[in-house]
């Protein structure tokens, strides 16, 4: 069998990636000064023109585009073909305000199956495998894109959407599904149902999972992986750059290979917005040199992470990220101190007695912020009395107090109180504005 589903793209050596890199940056920056006006304007007021792209270096020259480009522009403003000419049109989910949308040409589903066909693959999937998708097929990227990957990939699909959760159990063992697509917070959602309903997932045939469209951390993955009794692999992209297949990881876990053939990744200071050398932690910033009804340059993606190229032991030359462990939208300012939801469940998930169902809640108290973190004992432990839960929280604050340097307002409140996700997890509430 196969090692990867397309071994010349996937350990290309690097001046050929580069090479055809280049090569497709420049179809690509002349086809969007050509047809969208937008980009016409954008480069001409940057006094750039496609004609100046001489290297890859040279793409630091070419403007950002950023997300209210994209709202300012909807819906079809970006596009560089007809809407009529597009075979699909999805828009994002709008976790963070009003929503974007992405066309796809015939040509556009061609490398999204593609890429996420090399995610599969990656993650161990083979065409007998029967995979059930938890996520809404519908106007987000995520669902039809996992639809798409299992078709090119030849696996089954069972199309469950989101929700539901005791009739994805039934599924899961009448199906005898062995791959599972959904949010890592659904996967939780549906191991403690589970559990409930006195099914354990780690009997089913149930082997690989595939998560993402949210900051996960690793000792989530662990979670997920132990509760469950899968592989826990991951997929990264967002709708700006067509969904999910833009990174995947590979049999190593660490980090993410890039699609480095149809996406090209920099990484920028938030800051000042200079690019910064491999290595370095930074803001993601998107080129999509294959994708021709809406191929977005020098997208600002708003995630924090760090490029690599490292040899894998997978064999991909492909370039490395790190998993994205937060979103800079997420990012709270506490008191002048800056924090990460995933800090938190980091902390939360080394604590035993707690489930990794939380939320943060941040209000204002006089001219000071107030953070409080309401968790869930795990079932077996809040019936063990107010001693021991008090003692919990004490543990938790302390931590907290340690890592980040807050003082927190900690609850262990009752299994069950905290809402469970059926897609992309909510844990901030911020009362402040
Ligand atoms: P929205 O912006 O409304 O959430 P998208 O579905 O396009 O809409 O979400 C894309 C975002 O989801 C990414 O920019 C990133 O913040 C997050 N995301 C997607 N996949 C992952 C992943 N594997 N790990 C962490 N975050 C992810
Ligand atoms: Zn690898």
């Amino acid at each position: 069998m196969k090692k990867f589903w397309n071994e010349k793209a996937e350990t290309m050596p690097e001046e050929a990636i580069k090479a055809s890199q280049l090569a497709k940056l420049r179809e690509t920056l002349t086809w969007v000064y050509e047809r969208v006006p937008f980009y016409r304007a954008r480069f001409n007021e940057h006094g750039v023109t496609p004609e100046d792209l001489k290297n890859l270096e040279d793409l630091a020259r070419f403007p950002f585009t950023i997300k209210s480009d994209l709202r300012d522009n909807y819906p079809f403003g970006l596009f560089a073909v007809p809407p009529e000419q597009c075979v699909r049109i999805h828009a994002s989910s709008g976790t963070t305000g009003k929503p974007i949308t992405g066309g796809y040409a015939r040509e556009d589903m061609d490398q999204w199956g593609e890429c996420m066909a090399r995610t599969f693959w990656a993650a161990g999937i083979r065409p007998n495998d029967i995979c059930q998708n938890t996520y809404t097929m519908g106007l987000f990227t995520g669902g039809l894109g996992f639809l798409l990957g299992t078709e090119t990939l030849g696996a089954t699909l069972v199309p469950a959407g989101a929700g539901q959760t005791e009739r994805q159990i039934i599924l899961i063992q009448d199906f005898k599904t062995t791959v599972i697509f959904g949010t890592p917070s659904y996967a939780l959602t549906l191991a403690e149902k589970a559990a409930e309903i006195g099914v354990d997932l780690r009997e089913t045939f149930l082997r690989i999972g595939i998560f993402g469209a949210e900051p996960w951390s690793e000792e989530m993955r662990r979670e997920i992986e132990e509760r469950m009794g899968i592989t826990a692999m991951e997929s990264y992209g967002l709708t700006e750059m067509g969904g999910p297949g833009v990174a995947f990881s590979c049999a190593e876990k660490r980090g993410l290979h890039i699609n480095e053939d149809h996406f090209i990744a920099e990484i920028i200071d938030p800051v000042t917005e200079e690019p910064l050398p491999l290595g370095e932690k930074g803001e993601l910033v998107l080129t999509a040199i294959r994708r021709r009804a809406m191929p977005l340059v020098r997208y600002r993606v708003r995630d924090l992470t760090r490029l690599y190229r490292e040899p894998c032991a997978c064999g991909r030359t492909l370039l490395k990220m790190d998993r994205v462990a937060a979103r800079s939208d997420d990012m709270l300012i506490v008191n002048g101190v800056n924090l990460y939801p995933s800090q938190i469940e980091s902390i939360l998930l080394e604590i035993p007695e707690v489930s990794p169902q939380y939320v943060i809640v941040v209000s204002k108290k006089g001219y000071l912020d107030r953070l409080a973190v309401d968790v869930e004992a795990r079932r077996e432990i809040y019936d063990l009395g107010e001693e021991k839960l008090r003692e919990i929280e004490e543990v938790i604050r302390h931590r907290i107090k340690g890592v980040i340097g807050l003082s927190a307002h900690v609850r262990v409140v009752p299994y069950k109180v905290i809402e469970r996700s059926e897609g992309k997890a909510r844990r901030v509430v911020d009362n402040r504005h």
